[in-house]
């Protein structure tokens, strides 16, 4: 619920509204504006809708939240967020672009493909340590070896980093190396992962669940943000469909969908989300055309030997020319490629 206060409202005026809202076991929000303050009121809408704030005299209007993810909807907070990775800005007019092998495979090999990803213009690396492989019999990557390596090359090469946790108990020490989590597709609904990701303040790269529609991806973003923290980044990935000629999807309608709706940044997978490398680089410009504030890609220096992935995976010279043509395209829709 947003509850707007009439002009002439005091300070007082609101805590008190505030402690109501807190007594029923609803988050209660204070955005005090120069012309008029306004609250919010988050949570059950039963308990909500038990405040009877209408008739209040210092309250100029109240107006439900229509979508069911309150915190994560334009609804309660129009403007754009921006999500820092490192020193870089996801979202607000940026486009930008994470790239790195599926796996860290080794220093030598994440090094090679860490310079590439730098020399074309990459904004931030990114790279498996844990892998959420189908077959246990796969390569299920280096653990805390590959989280070290990712720091040290990261370092090396001045980009942010982004690994994906699997697990409530790797959270810390993911968080000692890396710059943001990644919440895999299998991951989307692990809501105690998420709630975790939402106790600390790093940023989250939350993919779509290759299964879910916009609306549970949005839940569960709002899992992570009513945790506290809101450096959330969304990222659409492809959706399992009856469609064989591609691995998934990749449901381009999900970017202006949740640009409309939503505050957070977009970003988009055109690696997951088609399976193929030949089909990666125009997903990724028609990303661009559609809205999104990004990719994340996979890159490898040397693809036939990549142990997971390396058929989706881009050649250095591949990358260099989509970071060119990702420029214009993002530049014919008012982004700028940072
Ligand atoms: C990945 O990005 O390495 C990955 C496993 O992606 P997804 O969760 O989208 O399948
Ligand atoms: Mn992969």
């Amino acid at each position: 619920m947003i509850i707007v206060m009439k002009p002439e409202a005091t300070t007082e005026d609101a805590r008190q509204i505030l402690d109501r809202i807190e007594a029923l076991g609803l988050k209660p929000l204070h955005m005090p504006g120069s012309e008029r303050t306004v609250l919010g009121a988050i949570g059950n809408e039963r308990a909500i809708a038990s405040l009877r704030l209408e008739g209040h005299p210092k309250i100029e209007r109240v107006t439900p939240i229509l979508a069911p993810y309150q915190l994560v909807s334009r609804e309660l907070h129009p403007h754009d967020t921006i999500v820092k990775l490192g020193e870089h800005s996801v979202g607000g007019g940026k486009f930008t672009v994470i790239a790195g092998p599926c796996s860290v495979e080794g220093l030598e090999e994440f090094s090679k493909t860490a310079a590439v990803v730098r020399e074309a213009g990459g904004h931030a690396l990114r790279g498996g340590a844990f892998k959420p492989r189908t077959s246990p019999y796969s390569f299920q990557g280096l653990g805390e070896q590959g989280l070290q390596i990712m720091q040290q090359v990261g370092q090396e090469v001045g980009l942010p980093t982004v690994t994906e946790v699997l697990d409530v108990s790797d959270i810390e020490l993911i968080a000692d190396h890396v710059t943001a989590f990644q919440v895999g597709s299998r991951n989307m609904q692990n809501f105690r992962l998420l709630r975790a990701l939402g106790q600390q303040q790093k940023p989250v790269l939350l993919k779509r669940g290759m299964a879910a529609k916009i609306e549970d991806l949005l839940l569960a973003a709002e899992y992570i943000v009513t945790e506290g923290n809101s450096n959330v980044i969304l990222c659409e990935r492809g959706i399992t469909t009856f469609e064989t000629a591609t691995r998934n999807t990749l449901d381009l309608n999900a970017i202006p969908f949740i640009k409309q709706r939503s505050h957070l940044p977009v970003l988009v997978d055109p690696s997951h989300g088609t399976g193929r490398r030949e089909l990666v680089t125009p997903m990724a410009l028609a990303a661009a055309a559609a809205g999104a504030d990004g990719i994340i890609v996979e890159v490898h220096h040397d693809p036939s030997n990549a142990l997971s992935d390396g058929q989706q995976s881009l050649y250095p010279e591949q990358f260099a020319d989509l970071m060119k043509r990702l420029a214009a395209v993002a530049d014919a829709v008012g982004k700028e490629l940072a």
